[in-house]
């Protein structure tokens, strides 16, 4: 049984954010590298963290991309994995979603952008299809889905589109990931079982710190917040802060984490 796995995190802020990137991660294991989610500009990003806890990981070393959702900041750098994976690398990237995401992820979000290639000395038009930029695996609920060494588990999350949490788990270790949502007892309760539970906050139709921290003590504190905006005071946070560019060791321990690596 594996005891831990890696948790690069690549941005902790909200889509509006002045000060943060937008709320991504890769997790790795054995030489994979499992993105989650995709925001531009992704290259910049991946090196701004390695930069800062000094274990760089490049878009080349990047295998696979879970996409939670087709909001912006969090997909808009998937077109960007899918021509380097193409281009520089020669080979097609792979992307895990949801089956409502993977019904609507070419035609509603990438098509405009991929959809057609025009040479640009002849003229000549070619129409593009998915499969000419990445394989897609549809994520099933109701049961864990293997990417690389990782088996992954997913739930529908309250937001304005179809939107999934996760959970990822290698061997008996495991990382919950809310992702963007309202406050919903019932998605706390699926990611309870976690070593480790990344949760976003904030207004309106996200979930409400102030909820968060009602939270009985054996889920808080393992709960580290994303997704926070630039004046949430981390330093006087009720819930302790997910750092943008640190590694985290996740492990069995009272708050998920073994080690922190950063600036
Ligand atoms: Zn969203």
């Amino acid at each position: 049984m594996s005891d831990s796995f890696e948790l690069l995190v690549l941005g902790v802020g909200d889509a509006f954010s002045e000060t943060y990137n937008h709320t991504s991660f890769v997790v790795m294991s054995g030489g994979f590298r499992l993105l989650i989610d995709a925001p531009e500009p992704l290259p910049k990003i991946l090196r701004e963290a390695g930069d800062s806890c000094g274990v760089r990981v490049t878009l080349d070393e990047i295998d696979d991309v879970v996409i939670t959702h087709l909001h912006a900041d969090h997909v808009s750098g998937f077109e960007t994995y899918c021509y380097h994976k193409k281009y520089h690398q020669g080979r097609l990237g792979t992307a895990h979603t949801s089956p409502e995401v993977a019904e609507v992820l070419w035609d509603q979000r990438l098509r405009g952008a991929m959809g057609v290639t025009t040479d640009v000395a002849t003229g000549k038009v070619s129409h593009n299809r998915p499969e000419d930029y990445y394989r897609l695996r549809v994520l099933d609920y109701g049961h864990e889905n293997a990417i690389g060494p990782f088996q992954v588990s997913t739930r529908r999350a309250i937001h304005p589109i179809p939107t999934i949490g996760l959970v990822i788990r290698l061997g008996d270790v495991s990382l919950g990931y809310s992702c963007d949502t309202a406050y919903d007892p019932e998605h706390i309760a699926w990611l309870s079982g976690c070593d480790m539970i990344l949760h976003e906050t904030g207004e309106g139709l996200h979930a409400s710190i102030t909820r968060l921290a009602e939270l009985p003590g054996e889920i808080r504190r393992k709960l580290w917040l994303v997704h926070y905006r630039d004046d949430h005071d981390t330093g006087r946070s009720p819930i302790q802060c997910l750092r943008q560019g640190c590694l985290y060791t996740v492990a069995k321990r009272p708050n998920g984490v073994a080690k922190v690596q950063c600036a």
